[in-house]
Formats: C-alpha cells, sequence, structure tokens
C-alpha cells in the first residue's frame, strides 16, 4: 500500500489506505458527471452559499485539521493553522466575487451587439501535492465549483488524511454527492485517467515530471490543462535595501513551510556592496533556528515532509560540494529520528555545478555574489524556472524597473513571493501556465461563448 500516513518527526507510520480500484475510480466519475447535469442549472447564490459553509466549517475545526496537516507532512503546527484560514478565505473569495467576475461582459463591436457569457464545462481532474494540503486543493476547487463544474481530486500519497477531510467537510457543508470527489490513487495512476472522455480538463500542482507526464496525456485528447510546478525564486539583495529587514524575509523567505515551498527564496543574490553584510547577518540568523517538533509552538523548522525529501536534499548538497560549493552553515541531517535536515547555506556555487539549475526544496538556500544590479538580474533569470521572485530596494521605482525584466509569474518588492486569495499565483518557463487565485484563477476551465445579435 503505497498510501500512508507517516509522521515524518519520527518516520513512524500512522495508518496505511487502500487504493480505490479502477471501479470505484470509474463510478466516482460516473457521479461527478451525474452532479455536473445538476450543478451546472444551479444558481451563484446557491454555489456561494455552499463554498462559505465549507469556510466556516474548515475555520470551527481549525485545531484538529491543522494538526493533521502537521502530523502527515510537518509544517509548523501555527503554519497549519495559518493554511487553514488562508484555505477558508479563498472559499470565501470566491462565493463572495464569484458572480461578479463570471457576469456577462458585454462587447462593442462594430456590427450588431454582442456579449461573452461564462458557462462551466464539465468534471474536472486535479492532482495536488502535499506541501500545502489544504491551500493547493482550496485554489483548484473553489473557483472552479463557482463556475458551476464538479471535481475529481487525487491528492499526494502522503497527506492521504487531509484530502479525505476535505471530502467530509463538502459532505458537511450539504454538498450533493459526486460534486467534489476524492480519489484514493497513487501518482502512476493519475495520468491514466485523462483519457476518461468523461473528464474536461485538468490541473496539476507538483514536480515538472509529474506535470509532463499529466499534461502530454492532456494534449494527446485536447483538453486543457492547468500546470503549478517548481520554482527557484531569486531573492535580490540590492546596495540600498535595509539589510536588517531584507535578512528577516530572507529567513522567512528560505525556511517558511520548512523550505517546501514552490515559491520560497532559493537563490539569494547580493550585490558586492553589501554582500559580506548580507551573509554574515543571515548566517548568524539561519544559525539560531531552533529546530525541532512541529507540534511545538516554539519550532522554528520541523522535518521535511518524508525520509525521502530529507535523503533528496542531503544528496544534493553532497553533489553540489563535489561541484566544488562551499558549506558556510548546515549541510547535514540532524542527528535525531525523524526527517530532519540543518539549516543550511551555500555558495561558490558555479554554472557547471551539478544543483546550479535545480531546485532545492528544503532548507538550503543557496548565495551567489555578482558586480552589480545588471548582474544580479541575468543571474536570476538563468534558470529553467520562471515562478516568483523578489527585489531588495528602498528604491521603489528601480525595484519595479528591474521587476520588468525578471522573467518569472510574480514579482516582489520587499517581501519574499506570497500568495492571498486576491492575487494571480502561476508561473512562467518550467514552472507551468495558467494562473490559480484572483480574478484569473476563475478564467481557466470556462466556456466564453460569444453571443452575437444582428
Ligand atoms: P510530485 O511528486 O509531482 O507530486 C505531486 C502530485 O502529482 C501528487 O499527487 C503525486 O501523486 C502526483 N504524481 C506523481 N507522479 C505523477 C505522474 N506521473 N502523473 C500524474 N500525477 C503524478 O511533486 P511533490 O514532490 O509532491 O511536490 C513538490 C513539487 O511541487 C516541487 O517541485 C514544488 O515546487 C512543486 N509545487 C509547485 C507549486 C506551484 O504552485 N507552482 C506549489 C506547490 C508545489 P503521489 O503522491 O501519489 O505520487
Amino acid at each position: 500500500m503505497s498510501i500512508k500516513t507517516i509522521n515524518p518527526a519520527t518516520n513512524k507510520v500512522i495508518k496505511s489506505f487502500e487504493e480505490m480500484t479502477d471501479s470505484t475510480v470509474d463510478s466516482a466519475v460516473g457521479k461527478a458527471v451525474k452532479a455536473f447535469d445538476d450543478w451546472k442549472h444551479t444558481s451563484y447564490e446557491v454555489r456561494a452559499k455552499l463554498l462559505h459553509k465549507v469556510a466556516s466549517l474548515m475555520r470551527a475545526k481549525k485545531e484538529s485539521l491543522a494538526q493533521m496537516i502537521t502530523l502527515e507532512m510537518g509544517k509548523l503546527i501555527a503554519q497549519a493553522e495559518g493554511e487553514i484560514m488562508l484555505s477558508a478565505d479563498i472559499f470565501d473569495y470566491y462565493a463572495t466575487h464569484g458572480a461578479t467576475f463570471l457576469a456577462d461582459k458585454v462587447l462593442t463591436p462594430e456590427h450588431g451587439t454582442a456579449l461573452i457569457r461564462y458557462s462551466p464545462i464539465g468534471v474536472l481532474f486535479g492532482v495536488e501535492p502535499w506541501n500545502f494540503p489544504f491551500y493547493q486543493v482550496a485554489r483548484f476547487a473553489a473557483p472552479n465549483i463557482m463556475i458551476g463544474n464538479t471535481i475529481l481530486v487525487k491528492h499526494a500519497s502522503l497527506v492521504p488524511q487531509c484530502g479525505i477531510a476535505i471530502e467530509e467537510l463538502f459532505l458537511e457543508a450539504g454538498s450533493p454527492k459526486g460534486l467534489y470527489t476524492n480519489l484514493l490513487i497513487s501518482g502512476k495512476r493519475a495520468s491514466a485517467l485523462v483519457s476518461d472522455k468523461r473528464i474536461k480538463g485538468v490541473s496539476l500542482t507538483g514536480s515538472e515530471a509529474a506535470g509532463a507526464s499529466l499534461a502530454s496525456e492532456a494534449g494527446k485528447y485536447l483538453k486543457k490543462s492547468v500546470l503549478e510546478l517548481g520554482g527557484s525564486d531569486a531573492f535580490i539583495i540590492l546596495e540600498d535595501a535595509d539589510i536588517d529587514k531584507t535578512v528577516d524575509w530572507a529567513v522567512v523567505g528560505r525556511i517558511n513551510n520548512n523550505g517546501e515551498c514552490c515559491i520560497a527564496s532559493k537563490r539569494f543574490i547580493a550585490v558586492e556592496a553589501i554582500a559580506d553584510e548580507f551573509l554574515k547577518k543571515f548566517t548568524d540568523k539561519m544559525a539560531l533556528l531552533k529546530v525541532g517538533d512541529p507540534m511545538h509552538k516554539d519550532t522554528d523548522l520541523g522535518p521535511l515532509s518524508s525520509e525521502a525529501a530529507a535523503v533528496q536534499i542531503v544528496e544534493q548538497i553532497d553533489r553540489a560540494v563535489k561541484g566544488g560549493a562551499k558549506i558556510i552553515l548546515g549541510g547535514k541531517r540532524v542527528d535525531s529520528e525523524g526527517a530532519f535536515v540543518q539549516p543550511t547555506i551555500l555558495t561558490n556555487i558555479e554554472s557547471d555545478n551539478p544543483v546550479y539549475y535545480e531546485e532545492l526544496f528544503g532548507p538550503v538556500a543557496t548565495f551567489y555574489r555578482v558586480k552589480d544590479e545588471q548582474a544580479a538580474i541575468e543571474l536570476a533569470n538563468d534558470s529553467p524556472f520562471g515562478l516568483g521572485g523578489s527585489i531588495f530596494t528602498q528604491d521603489i521605482p528601480r525595484g519595479e524597473r528591474i521587476a520588468n525584466q525578471i522573467d518569472t509569474g510574480m514579482v516582489f518588492i520587499n517581501h519574499p513571493t506570497w500568495t492571498q486569495a486576491d492575487l494571480p499565483f502561476g508561473g512562467t518557463k518550467g514552472s507551468g501556465y495558467g494562473r490559480e487565485l484572483s480574478e484569473l484563477g476563475i478564467d481557466e476551465f470556462v466556456n466564453k461563448k460569444l453571443i452575437r445579435v444582428s
């Protein structure tokens, strides 16, 4: 059984789950189609009421849901509570604004009158990762249920209890059966489902390999896909940055979610004039982090999500060092049970180092010293990824000018890349395509039908 709750703080198996059989999955798809036939005729008021109810149930169960997240993937408990609140905000956001976003758009063509009318497209299949088990699902499910689509979710095998809990929240909120279905299947079986004629669109958040697998199937069957993949965000520090505030954000940007964030700050790029001061202060703060049990409120850094994740990142550190990198801080497993890795800073990474173009998914910062602003921009863009990035400067017009030259889907000035319900989220290059959240997030799986009157 590949679907298990394993507490990464101890590496002990808590519970194993049987995968659904093909015939159970087939029947779940059938129920989602049946639910769509009804749901597409419901009013926006009915849909909004359901989404608001899901949000209020999430808030009411915040503590127990957060404990489930922390147990299954090791997120610090306070951050897990924050994730539940953010997810509830996303459900409320689409419930409140969805009808406005989806209202007819009147056009002013040269001849006749015309409008665009939004309508749902059918059953959607979402494949979600373990790193934000509620938030990732919220940003896919909330806008699409508001549109009138129905949802099948294959959640990551590391977080089965979270996946089940989300489906239960929908049912408790009064959702019709088949509107939201959790599919307990492994990643290996996910792509095969795309060929099912009854599924009209697919969305995946996860690695490039999984994204390529799912999207190539979607392409083969001419289905729309949205991909939110990896990232290696640059964090640019200019000579006029407020250094102490910048260092505080650098630590948060790197270790939030134990470093397992697609939008984590991963490559710290400082211009020469400020590089020594930044590196010293950053190293001092990273060294003070308290590593330990993620259920304890005073822990700063918990375990990685799994033993495999810890093994992988230490293997990347070792390869980086063999390729010429220097360890300034950490670099090893913590000497205890569980998937713990020391806060780590690597320098002297040249472009021929094997990890130069890789994503480091854990508490491992890479530090680069560059001559000037132009060199910082060039290094930031020298990545297969294009998710987010940040620029630290007290000169905001300068920050905006640099932002124009950064080839990513999101750039933040004086803040690490971040997320909230009303800001669009998504990347360019190897980080995928399409957008989630904000008005843009309701625009992906919808038929924008032209109605023209002569
Ligand atoms: P992953 O291995 O790709 O898993 C993500 C999901 O895809 C899981 O549900 C997984 O199922 C499934 N999956 C695995 N192989 C598949 C395949 N061949 N076909 C279809 N589905 C498949 O990624 P991860 O290691 O869990 O997550 C880390 C990655 O996600 C990082 O690269 C991170 O940057 C990225 N991420 C991106 C965003 C974003 O918004 N851009 C947000 C969060 C994370 P199983 O668990 O059953 O294998």
